[in-house]
Order: structure tokens, then C-alpha cells, then sequence
């Protein structure tokens, strides 16, 4: 047992108590007590303890929509429309991918993930060559939570743009669904069930609706879940209205893209009855705000979504779109976005946030009985963040400090099911060093392999 005591706990419990003065006892990997230090001190008196004063603790963040093959190309496409983006830079890199390229941006991202409180995470759509077995190794290694998507697609275009995608990115329908099985099976409930397989099948566009049917159906069968990029921009809802007379959230109610096993990403260009719709089939909602305002997206009706009782959590996407895969800063966006859209300070207050990046994303992922909180009986998933630094200081309120003020280079410790990834900023679990070596290099490997060559718009001596 471990008594991690004097910290101020943000549980975001049932009652959504902030803990002063605050104790956790961890057992087997679980909260076994949650009160006051004194109230603990006096019921384990003789156990080891861990001292957080003048720290916060949240609940482990959970980021639900990561592209990892991305972190190692973080930055390619800067100031790009999104054809262009994907189709000259993005894709065109990630076709270049070796299984060992996909291995070291995995371990780059989960690095930075770690470092930055992010105890759990979806990714969203691992591509074959990036070598699944290799990548959900790197997840059980550096004792993350996390669900990988594998891709599933049955057409090589993007919406409507005929042979954007680059040939390395394409994969046919019988591989890409029979190996997302195959990784299911041999994957699924590993690492003490901290690794999860689901469908991530492609945007509408890449997949018939034919396929997206056998996937929910399969989905349903085998209790997976299934993330989707829906209605990003605007073209996305231009292209179904065309091609099939649906707004998305109709569409996605068609082929069985709705419920609560399902992770609907983006959902930026949703009107009101496509709200109706996920409110009223449960589906849940990952918000990206930062990629979003970066490709020019547009802004979610998240306020609305909330308003309506759908289930909203927190993601960042990846390193061309975000650049950064800091739930703590994007946090502060999803607060702060809103507010300027509707010209109300009131909507998204730091409590909301705070909710979305943590309890919220828990219920995204099927996890809200067993991560997402401080609560007793829960896995021991929980981060704590260092107070004593000038942009911190004062601290009249704990969540919006963190919201507003904090980023993910102030946290200090992070443990997951009762482990201890993250001691004094650093990761126990990887060799920090090396990660970024290797990133550097392989990077620099896969622009040349792609044959892009870098052109800043400043003339660099
Ligand atoms: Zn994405």
C-alpha cells in the first residue's frame, strides 16, 4: 500500500468534491481510501507515505482522439488547406512509414503524453505498416491505458477527390477487417486489460456504407468499440448531403455509426437534429479544438452538445494538426473557443473542461466505472501537478488554475493503476533519451524516403 497525502484533490466524484489537505491510499493498484490526511494518518498509520503538498491531483487525463504515427512528423504542414495537407504532406509521409517508424513515433507520443498527464488514450487509426503488435508492445512497456483503433477502409479515395491518397496509405477491405479481428484477439484485455482493441474505420468517403454496417454489427457481437471521423469540415457534410441525401448524424444513425460504443470524432458541421440524434442514441462526441482552429475547421457546437445531454470529451489529434499532444493546453482552448463563438463567458467554465478531459473521457471509452475519477474502488489513475511556479501563482481555485493557467510541463507525477509512471517530470518507464534520439533521426529518414523537400517561408542562413 502507498498513502499519497497534503494534496489538494480535484476528484471530479459523484459530488465533485475538491479535497484541501487531501489522502489517497493505493492497494493493488486501486484506491482503497480517499478523505482528509488526518482521517487516513489515523486509520494507516504505519504505511508508506508519498508527500503532495502545495500540489493539485486530478484524475488521470484522457485524451480520445491521437493519431501516433503523427508525433514523428509534428510540424510538416504548417499554414496547409486540409487537401493539401493530407494529401501532399501527411499522407505522403505516413505511406513512407516503415513497422519500426510506427514503433518510434508511437514511443515519442506516449512519451510526450505521459510527461504531460495523459494516462489514457485513443488512437484512432493504425495503419497497417505501422506494425500493430510492435506499437501495443510500446503501450504495455510504458504502462499507459490505452485503446488502438485499426483501420478499416474499402475505398483509397478521400470524400469526393479522386487518388489523394498516397498508395502507401491504402488498404483493401478483406485485410483491414479480418487483421483488426486478428489484432482484437490476440490484443484485446492486455496488460491487466490497460490495452483495448476497436474498429477505426475511415471517414465516409473511404469506407461504403455496406462496411460500416458488418463493422457495427461485428462491433455489437464482439462488445468492441468504434471511433470515426465525422462531419470535420465542411466539405465532409457537403459530400454526404450529395451523395446521400444525409446530414451526418442521419447518415451515421444509417450505417450503425451511433450508440454508446461508438466515438464519433470532430462533429464539427452538426446542426441541431444532428445533436438530437447523438443525444438520443448516446453517441459520444471527442472534441479537438486546437486542430480544429489550426486547419480551419471550424468550431464544434460543444455548448449545445452539453446543453443537449450528449457525452463530450476531450482529444488532441496529432502532431500536424495540433502540434502538441498536451491535453493541459488544449484544455484551456476548449474553455476559451466557445466563449469567444457565442459571446459568452458563461459556457465551458474550467469545471466543464475538467469534466470532459477526464470523467467524460472515461465514459467515451467504456471506462467510466473504472477510471475518470478519484473515487474509491476506482484504478489508481491520477496526476499531480507542481503549484510553485510563478505562472501559477496565486492559486485562489484549483480546477481553473489548471485550465486556464497550467500546461502539461507542470506535471509532476503520474500513476497509472497504482503504478508510478512519472516521478519529479521525469518517465520511469522508457529511456527518455533514446525516444527522442531515435524520433530525430527517423524522422529526417522518412522526408527524404517521401522525397519532400523542407521549404520555410523565411530564407534560413
Ligand atoms: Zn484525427
Amino acid at each position: 500500500m502507498m498513502i499519497y497525502e497534503h494534496g489538494t484533490l480535484v476528484t471530479v466524484d459523484a459530488q465533485r468534491r475538491v479535497i484541501t489537505d487531501g489522502a489517497m491510499a493505493v492497494e493493488n493498484g486501486r484506491f482503497v481510501a480517499i478523505d482528509k490526511s488526518h482521517v487516513l494518518h489515523e486509520r494507516f498509520p504505519n504505511e508508506p507515505r508519498t508527500d503532495l503538498k502545495g500540489r493539485i491531483v486530478t484524475p488521470g487525463l484522457i485524451n480520445t482522439h491521437v493519431h501516433l504515427a503523427q508525433a514523428m512528423i509534428r510540424g510538416c504542414a504548417e499554414d496547409m488547406e486540409l487537401l493539401d495537407w493530407l494529401g501532399k504532406r501527411v499522407w505522403v509521409l505516413q505511406g513512407n512509414y516503415t513497422e519500426e517508424d510506427g514503433r518510434a513515433s508511437a514511443e515519442l507520443c506516449i512519451l510526450e503524453m505521459l510527461k504531460s498527464g495523459t494516462t489514457a488514450f485513443v488512437e484512432s487509426m493504425l495503419a497497417e505498416r505501422y506494425g500493430f503488435d510492435g506499437i501495443a508492445e510500446v503501450v504495455l512497456r510504458s504502462g499507459i491505458r490505452a485503446v488502438l483503433a485499426k483501420i478499416v477502409m474499402d475505398i483509397g479515395t478521400y470524400a469526393t477527390k479522386d487518388s489523394w491518397m498516397h498508395p502507401g496509405m491504402i488498404e483493401d477491405r478483406e485485410t483491414s477487417l479480418r487483421n483488426t479481428l486478428a489484432m482484437h484477439d490476440k490484443w484485446n484485455g492486455a496488460g491487466n486489460g490497460r490495452l483495448r482493441v476497436w474498429f477505426g474505420p475511415r471517414t465516409p468517403g473511404g469506407v461504403t456504407p455496406e462496411l460500416y454496417r458488418e463493422i457495427s454489427a461485428l462491433a455489437r457481437q464482439r462488445n468492441m468499440g468504434i471511433t470515426v471521423h465525422l462531419a470535420e469540415v465542411q466539405a465532409d457534410r457537403l459530400f454526404l448531403q450529395e451523395k446521400y441525401g444525409k446530414t451526418p448524424a442521419q447518415f451515421a444513425e444509417d450505417v450503425g455509426l451511433v450508440g454508446p460504443n461508438v466515438l464519433l470524432v470532430h462533429a464539427v458541421w452538426m446542426d441541431e437534429d444532428d445533436i438530437a440524434i447523438l443525444a438520443r442514441t448516446q453517441t459520444n462526441v471527442s472534441h479537438n479544438p486546437v486542430s480544429n482552429a489550426k486547419l480551419a475547421s471550424g468550431i464544434a457546437p460543444i455548448p449545445e452538445m452539453l446543453a443537449a445531454g450528449v457525452n463530450v470529451a476531450l482529444g488532441t489529434d496529432g502532431g500536424p494538426s495540433n502540434n502538441t499532444y498536451d491535453m493541459v493546453r488544449d484544455m484551456r482552448w476548449a474553455s476559451y473557443i466557445h466563449k469567444a463563438r457565442t459571446l459568452n463567458p458563461l459556457v465551458m467554465p474550467a469545471e466543464t473542461v475538467l469534466e470532459m478531459a477526464t470523467i467524460h473521457g472515461a465514459k467515451a471509452i467504456g471506462l467510466e466505472k473504472e477510471i475518470g475519477s478519484l473515487e474509491v474502488g476506482k484504478q489508481a489513475d491520477f496526476v499531480v501537478f507542481d503549484l510553485d511556479k510563478p505562472h501559477l501563482t496565486p492559486h485562489m481555485d484549483a480546477v481553473s488554475t489548471l485550465v486556464s493557467a497550467a500546461t502539461g510541463a507542470d506535471v509532476d507525477m503520474v500513476v497509472i493503476g497504482g503504478q508510478v509512471v512519472v516521478r519529479d517530470g521525469h518517465v520511469l518507464t522508457m529511456d527518455e533519451e533514446r525516444v527522442l534520439r531515435e524520433a530525430r533521426e527517423r524522422a529526417a529518414a522518412v522526408w527524404k524516403r517521401a522525397g519532400i523537400e523542407w521549404k520555410p517561408r523565411w530564407p534560413v542562413l
